[in-house]
């Protein structure tokens, strides 16, 4: 088995943002050399997160983030957080740091309305991504 590790940055425009990286991990992938096994995609942040949804409609990455800041609204009594961005915290746990996709023929076996996305929840930063491909 062969593991190859990348790693690449992105910088993100706004407090909350979704990211489409999928063509970012397929070029990973397809340089790799790896033609069967898996991909890692991590987030080495606190207040950021990878995850996986629709592709097509970008009202469902808008009502994604506005679930989000329902559920955990920035400013709340009880935050204990000096940073003041405990929101942002519990959205990156909540949506978590990585997600792993199977790779056959070379490519991600990603669903037709499928994305991998990275998402800030306590922008705008300089982001970094790690990529780990493995298998033959
Ligand atoms: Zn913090």
């Amino acid at each position: 088995m062969k593991i190859v590790q990348e790693q690449f940055g992105i910088s993100t425009r706004s407090r909350s943002q979704m990211i489409d990286i999928t063509s970012k991990v397929q070029s990973f992938v397809s340089d790799s050399g790896i033609s069967n096994g898996d991909v890692i995609v991590y987030c080495p942040h606190t207040t950021a997160a990878v995850t996986i949804n629709e592709n097509a409609d970008s009202s469902v990455q808008h009502d994604i983030l506005l679930t989000l800041e329902e559920l955990l609204p920035k400013y709340r009594p009880g935050y204990r957080h000096s940073e003041e961005n405990s929101d942002a915290h519990c959205k990156s746990s909540l949506v978590g740091c990585s997600e792993q996709v199977l790779i056959k023929n070379r490519r991600l076996q990603l669903g037709t309305w499928q994305a991998i996305y990275f998402c800030e929840f306590d922008g705008p930063r300089s982001r970094n991504v790690i990529v780990q491909v493995r298998g033959q």
